[in-house]
């Protein structure tokens, strides 16, 4: 069933299962009838994670979401109009409960699930599993060869034949961290991804946070050129930061940052991105309320 936003740009529609999106901008509803709620939520399901890459952001401290609380988070923000959750960590596919999860989201409710993943624990039953549930899958890919095994401490050949696994069976696309030992292989890694019927090439040039060094401004213009540059079949996309660089990034111009998206982290705090320090604790009041609660913080600072 596809759901329905209403704001500032208009009527967007959206249908999970093909993931299309449709936006009726000659129709701008009143401001007292937009959805308030955020369109897409990342959420950190634990901070475990079975590689150490070089750039990593994600905290190193141990914890974990409970997972009922998870479920009802789910249930509020898709009742709230929220299109989708993006689950991520650490690595997620550590989550003890993480098929049936994506299970649940699935039947109860209209909420598209993706998930961000280094891909290594993917095997036939868990692709399986997934393939029912899982509307998207985000796989990372830093490099090709040398370059992705000197980051990620794990052999390329075996990235590759999971990437075999869910060809075909799950909807992929390739999130890949540029610096300046990546950029070069952005080429290739474009065609292994072609090759491998990925939809998408979510750019992410590195940042100071976590392990990660902000990438250099030399960097960036290599990849402005090699966006530019860029004739293959897969969707461009790139993080908000350097959304300048890819000209089709901002399908709702005028949708405030804030609605726009939220991230909860593995200790249950809702923030306006993953790198935020702050934010608001999720107490038995639920998600909404915290959502209120930092939206009324940033109109205060
Ligand atoms: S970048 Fe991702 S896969 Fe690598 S160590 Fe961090 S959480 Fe794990």
């Amino acid at each position: 069933m596809s759901k329905v936003r209403l704001g500032p740009d208009g009527v967007h529609i959206f249908d999970r299962d093909s993931g299309t999106n449709v936006l009726l901008d000659e129709i701008v509803p009143p401001r007292d009838r937009w959805t308030f709620s955020p369109r897409q939520v990342s959420i950190a399901l634990t901070n475990a994670c079975d590689l150490e890459c070089t750039h990593c952001y994600a905290s190193k401290t141990p914890a974990r979401l409970d997972f009922e609380s998870l479920k009802q988070w789910m249930l509020e923000l898709d009742s709230a109009g929220c299109f989708g959750v993006g689950f991520g960590g650490g690595e997620p596919m550590l989550y003890p409960k993480i098929h049936e999860l994506c299970e649940f989201g699935r039947t109860y409710t209209n909420l598209a699930i993706t998930m961000t993943s280094h891909g290594h624990r993917l095997n036939v039953p868990l692709v399986e599993a997934l393939r029912s549930s899982v509307n998207f899958l985000r796989i990372s890919m830093d490099g090709v060869h040398h370059t992705y095994e000197k980051i990620r401490g794990r052999s390329f050949p075996s990235l590759l034949e999971k990437l075999s696994l869910i060809k075909g069976k799950i909807p992929f696309g390739i999130n890949y961290v540029v610096n300046e030992a990546t950029i070069i292989d952005l080429t290739k890694a474009a065609e292994i991804a072609e090759e491998f019927h990925a939809k998408e090439l979510l750019i992410l040039p590195e940042a100071a946070h976590g392990r990660g060094k902000a990438v250099t401004q030399q960097t960036l213009t290599q990849l402005s050129d090699w966006i530019g540059s860029y004739r293959g079949s897969l969707q461009l996309s790139i993080s908000s930061a350097h959304s300048e660089l890819v000209r089709s990034q901002s399908p709702l111009p005028c949708e405030a940052e804030e609605i726009a998206f939220a991230h909860i982290d593995a200790n249950g705090i809702l923030k306006r991105c993953s790198f935020d320090s702050g934010g608001q604790v999720i107490n038995d009041k639920g998600i909404m309320y915290a959502f209120n609660k930092l939206i009324e913080e940033r109109k205060s600072a």
